[in-house]
């Protein structure tokens, strides 16, 4: 092809918490009544104070973390001025220079896509337009709510590469639980930044890049490989035929299947941005970076593992393994960190005395992602780890505390378990299908909590011919 589309990704998602990101009303997606969730804080009454939703913060370190970026030692909120009927304060607060998570990345068919930065800012109220009546109403139960933006370098070269980005970053934030990232429902929102250029053959010609077109109003990820599908052949004609293409922001007509003018360059807005004056500059000092860079190196020991995993994936259903593997690690370091550093009187910012290493702590990683332990298993290991500074192998061996996914040693078990239970045996045969969680139960109990519950229930059903 003589022509090269560059792309850069802006995704918003909303973040899974109880409460709204600088008060009290709750964060509840599925509230059908109107203005329900709402307080004088997200309403932006004069003389109220925001106060920060820590859950949000903590989820947003999460994901970035997740996403192997750096997360900032000092950073702040800031105002950004704008008007518009959906939003109460005539300001959304966001952050602008210093963006809570930075310099991360996400790799898709072996290719390091780069994250910009992540920030946490709140998410407007919805506008209903009433074009028969011509009138607009607004909904303000999603005003203040947490979201989190995240923002790619120009890393992307095709509709596909979008589409695995978006598929691999939604499950993430799935997995972490951060948040829903339903398109349909707008808790996830993509927004791609695209230009063509002609490829040169000279290298420091070919370092400019086209003109950037920002596309908008993506609501699913099929969308915005179908909108990025379309520009890409826009965007060539226009220069094939010596025609300029126009700095604009552009909209996605679903119906039409192409992208329309929304806004030209000349309409871009002036924030006019200032720090947030009614809140205070966080920091995280060293804490939350020991951690961070403890997990940089557990990440770069998992990349071994990851990268088989990714030449081991011949189906497209397992393309997020490698990212699976990833979030589950960051998880574990998030929350059984913190109560096993506590239990030994340590700080999370001591790491110099903490027993288990990034090395041994990904290997855990690796026997729990392929089954080989549980994870009431994985916890009693780690505890042991933090004592002793041991490999998890070996006390796995010790403690015999693997997990059994050998069907022919479970068969053995569930025969035994089936013989012992007529009567739930009878019942679930009668159709009470229900029954099969009490008979797995019973395997598990057999076993002392080590087999594989997924396979027990395969057995299970596979034995009672159902
Ligand atoms: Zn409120």
């Amino acid at each position: 092809m003589k022509y090269q589309p560059t792309i850069g990704l802006e995704i918003h998602a909303e973040l899974k918490t109880k409460t709204k990101m600088f008060c009290d009303s709750l964060n509840d997606p599925d509230e059908k009544h109107p203005n329900t969730n709402i307080c004088p804080v997200c309403m932006g009454f004069p003389g109220v104070l925001p106060v920060i939703n820590e859950e949000a913060l903590k989820k947003t370190i999460l994901v970035g973390f997740a996403l192997n970026c750096q997360v900032a030692r000092q950073t702040n909120f800031d105002r950004k001025n704008y008007f518009y009927p959906d939003l109460p304060k005539g300001y959304q607060i966001s952050q602008y220079k210093r963006p809570l998570c930075a310099n991360g990345w996400l790799e898709i068919g072996g290719k390091r896509v780069i994250i910009t930065r992540i920030h946490l800012e709140e998410d407007a109220g919805r506008l209903q337009h009433d074009a028969k009546d011509n009138h607009s109403l607004v909904d303000f139960n999603r005003a203040g709510v947490p979201l989190m933006e995240l923002v790619t370098d120009p890393d992307l070269n095709s509709a596909e590469e979008v589409k695995e980005f978006a598929e691999k970053l939604k499950l993430i934030l799935k997995y972490l639980n951060a948040s829903d990232a339903n398109m349909e429902k707008g808790q996830m929102r993509v927004e791609v930044n695209i230009s063509v250029k002609r490829k040169e053959q000279n290298e420091k010609e070919n370092q400019k890049l086209g003109t950037k077109v920002e596309i908008k109003n993506l609501n699913s990820i099929r969308a915005a490989a179908q909108s990025v599908d379309y520009e890409i052949e826009r965007q060539t004609e226009l220069l094939e035929e010596g025609k300029e293409v126009k700095q604009e922001t552009r909209g996605w007509d679903e119906a039409g299947q192409k992208t329309f003018s929304q806004r030209s360059k000349e309409e871009a807005h002036d924030y006019r941005y200032f720090p947030e004056p009614d809140l205070p500059v966080l920091n995280f000092g060293e804490k939350y970076l020991h951690l961070g860079d403890y997990y940089e190196r557990v990440a770069s020991e998992l990349d071994t593992e990851a990268n088989r995993l990714h030449q081991n994936q011949n189906e497209k259903a397992e393309s997020h393994l490698p990212a699976k593997l990833h979030s589950l690690s960051a998880n574990y370091v998030i929350t059984e960190f913190p109560p096993l550093m506590q239990a030994k009187g340590m700080e999370i910012d001591d790491l110099e005395g903490f027993k288990i290493s990034p090395e041994a702590f990904a290997e855990l990683m690796v026997l729990v992602f392929h089954q080989k332990l549980s994870s009431t298993g994985a916890k009693a290991v780690l505890k042991e780890m933090a004592e002793t500074g041991l490999h998890p192998e070996a006390i796995m061996k010790e403690k015999n505390l693997g997990q059994v996914s050998d069907t022919g040693e479970l068969q053995k078990i569930v025969e035994e378990v089936i013989v012992k239970n007529s009567k739930a045996v009878e019942d679930y045969k009668k159709g009470k299908v229900e029954v099969i969680k009490f008979l797995v139960g019973q395997v598990m109990a057999a076993t002392k909590g080590k087999a594989n519950p997924s396979v027990a229930q395969e057995i299970l059903t596979e034995l009672l011919g159902l």
